[in-house]
């Protein structure tokens, strides 16, 4: 738990963000600045800096991840498809160090990414 960090005080629910989907591990939340009709969050409640912080202990709840992300999808409803970004590090352009992925999708996705 990490107290100056934005997305523990979201998961903590300390912010008022409106959670889209909570699991035991993780919650979803739309992101204040969206690049598609449908962009959200999701994070796992533990405080894990990024991607390359992950341990061989978190590989069980990431694919709890994986499963929320496409519940998600289905709530909103993706059926022509969807993209999942984990952005790690200044060259992956993270800008939040708490590991979020993100759900976009409701246009179609430009390839490759800039
Ligand atoms: P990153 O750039 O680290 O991959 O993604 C961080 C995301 O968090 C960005 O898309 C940004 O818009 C979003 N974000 C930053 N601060 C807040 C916030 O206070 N609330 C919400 N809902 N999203 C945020
Ligand atoms: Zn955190």
């Amino acid at each position: 738990m990490h107290s100056d960090c934005l997305f523990c005080k979201i998961a903590r629910g300390e912010l008022g963000t409106e959670l889209v989907l909570e699991t035991e591990n993780f919650v979803a939340f739309r992101d204040i600045n969206p690049q598609a009709p449908t962009h959200i969050l999701v994070i796992p409640r533990e405080h894990i800096a990024s991607l390359d912080q992950l341990e061989p202990r978190h590989g069980e709840i990431m694919g709890e991840a994986l499963l929320a992300i496409q519940t998600l999808a289905k709530q909103e409803n993706l059926d022509q498809g969807y993209r999942v970004v984990v952005n790690t590090g200044s060259h992956g352009g993270q800008s939040v160090a708490h590991l979020h992925f993100h759900l976009l999708g409701g246009r179609s996705l430009q390839w490759p990414p800039g």
